[in-house]
């Protein structure tokens, strides 16, 4: 008998044409993972190292008929959601989803570090109304939570607020240690999870790695703490593999999976 299919596990994001973030580094993760990658692209970027300097969202309908294509025929074992681009969009993986029963990992990805903005105001309504609820773990940055609260980043009131449990990352505070909150909504469990800073330039597409890790973390099984404690693992082993690639900012690299963790199916 041939060996049982790996697990398949969408990503819903944007297209960086140079390769550090969005759909082209989440298929890179995912492949590393040993599972098999589908991607809906929900937006285009124009953008190299240096920065983004155009977006231009997909044709909300064209996501739509392709996540329906997908979902007919594909048993997905789980979701990483990133950039949306704008609501129609946003709309479209909301209602999309509605019926879905696999674990789903939501990067609610605002703008880029260079400052272009990814997602339009209208759109984070959405996002925050009708697409986090939806999700098994939300996990923004601070810039995201403050969004997504209109108010001071807190794990604990974002979660209590969108009904699921959010992984707050903290990668963008400056300091010597990062540490990323996890807190489950409704209940007295608020895990923090610090570790020491790799100093690295080269940060492009951390949150899309550590979502997109957490995702095939979750397509095999895990729970969301280990998914989580898997995803650091994975950004912290690529940031020790970040190499300068072109004139500005490069991405995380992973490469292969962090030394000790073995691929599971
Ligand atoms: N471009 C795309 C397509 C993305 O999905 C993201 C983040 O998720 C970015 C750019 C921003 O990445 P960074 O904040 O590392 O610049």
């Amino acid at each position: 008998m041939s060996d049982p299919a790996p697990p398949i596990v969408l990503t819903i994001a944007g297209s960086d044409p140079s390769g550090g973030a969005g759909v082209q580094a989440d298929l890179r993760a995912i492949a590393v993972h040993g599972h098999v990658g589908a991607a809906v692209i929900t937006a285009h970027t124009v953008q190299n190292t240096l920065g983004v300097t155009h977006v231009a969202p997909v044709d909300a309908r064209l996501v739509a008929s392709q996540l329906a294509a997908v979902f007919a025929d594909l048993p997905v074992a789980a979701i990483k959601i990133g950039m949306l681009g704008d609501a129609e969009v946003a709309a479209a993986v909301a209602s999309a989803l509605s019926g879905v029963r696999v674990p789903v990992v939501l990067d609610p990805v605002l703008r880029a570090s260079s400052g272009a903005e990814l997602l339009t105001a209208e759109a984070l309504r959405v996002v925050r109304d009708d697409l986090a609820p939806l999700a098994t773990l939300v996990t923004p940055n601070l810039a995201e939570a403050r969004a997504l609260l209109e108010d001071e980043p807190d794990a604990a009131a974002l979660s209590a607020r969108l009904g699921v449990p959010v992984l707050l990352t903290g990668g963008h505070v400056a300091g010597d240690v990062v540490t990323d909150v996890l807190d489950f909504p409704g209940e007295d469990r608020q895990v923090t999870l610090s570790a020491p800073r790799i100093p690295t330039p080269h940060d492009h597409g951390t949150g899309c790695l550590v979502s997109t890790s957490i995702a095939c973390a979750l397509a095999v099984g895990s729970s969301v703490i280990e998914a989580v404690e898997h995803g650091r693992a994975c950004v912290r082993h690529g940031l020790a593999s970040a190499r300068k690639l072109g004139q500005g900012r490069g991405p995380v690299l992973l490469l292969d999976l962090p030394p000790g963790v073995a691929r599971r199916a």
